[in-house]
């Protein structure tokens, strides 16, 4: 039998599970092999040496032997270890939900260099500070150009017309993306988008990460924009990420510890 093809890649571990008495089975993407399946053999020994550097967050380089059914790791060094963003609850969560995006959309095998370097930019911002909604918008909205399900926020989805700032728009996932007052469609109490709303929308598409991270926007807008967006990936990538309750959760214990908090 011929050696088994070894190489060396740059990964990010998306999800694992552990597997008989002491491995366990990662799920990983890669640049140029997209997402791809591999074993950490005895890696849960007390002994392994590759034990406690094959953590999510974090950009490796492994290097893999290629198997019949998983890869099998055989070496790994830490690149970014991502620290900062493991640190506080909703930033972890926030990194674990664009993971399990990453993860549930992606074909195994599939080349994906463009959301792998989108993932780890993503982490990178989130682990220097920016606010983890932001990170996550940013990342949902890019993420869908890179799948080929850009939502529409400058034109009707319907007409075509180009949105004006003096109408009122409707926000149609089915369709993807805005509908305007002229065409037919639900009600507007049911579907309304406010203009602030379509701004921001507009904003994560265009603006640079940087741009993002200054924007002053008020929380109802950003809420609504994070509602316009949930919805849209559920139509889209028939998406339910399991990490967003967690996330929810995380974020209303917060926000009752706040209210809690004696005044000064
Ligand atoms: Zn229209």
């Amino acid at each position: 039998m011929p050696a088994p093809r070894r190489y060396v890649t740059e990964a990010i571990v998306l999800s694992r599970f552990d597997y008989g008495e002491a491995d366990r089975i990662l799920t990983l993407i890669t640049p140029g092999g997209g997402k791809i399946k591999a074993i950490a053999k005895g890696i849960r020994r007390q002994k392994s040496r590759i034990g406690g550097s094959l953590e999510p967050f974090a950009e490796l380089r492994l290097a893999l032997a290629q198997g019949r059914t998983f890869e099998v790791v055989t070496q790994v060094e830490v690149v970014h270890a991502w620290l900062n963003l493991r640190d506080d609850l909703v930033s972890f969560g926030t990194a674990s939900y664009m993971a399990e995006l990453a993860d549930g959309t992606l074909e195994e095998r599939h080349a994906a260099e463009s959301v792998y370097i989108l993932l780890k930019r993503a982490y990178e911002i989130l682990d220097a500070g920016m606010t983890p909604g932001r990170v996550a918008r940013w990342f949902e909205m890019h993420l869908a150009d890179e799948l080929g399900v850009r939502p529409e926020v400058d034109r009707c989805v319907e007409c075509g017309r180009l949105l004006e700032a003096d109408e009122r728009y409707r926000w149609m996932p089915p369709l993807g993306g805005v509908l305007c007052d002229r065409c037919p469609g639900p009600p507007f109490e049911r579907a309304a988008l406010s203009l602030d709303a379509l701004k921001l929308l507009k904003a994560y598409q265009r603006q640079d990460v940087e741009a993002l991270a200054a924007l002053r926007v008020r929380p109802e807008v950003e809420r609504e924009v994070e509602i316009a967006m949930r919805e849209f990936l559920a139509y889209s990538l028939d998406r339910k990420p399991r990490s967003l309750a967690f996330l929810d959760e995380v974020r209303s214990n917060e926000a009752a510890r706040a209210h809690a908090a004696p005044r000064p």
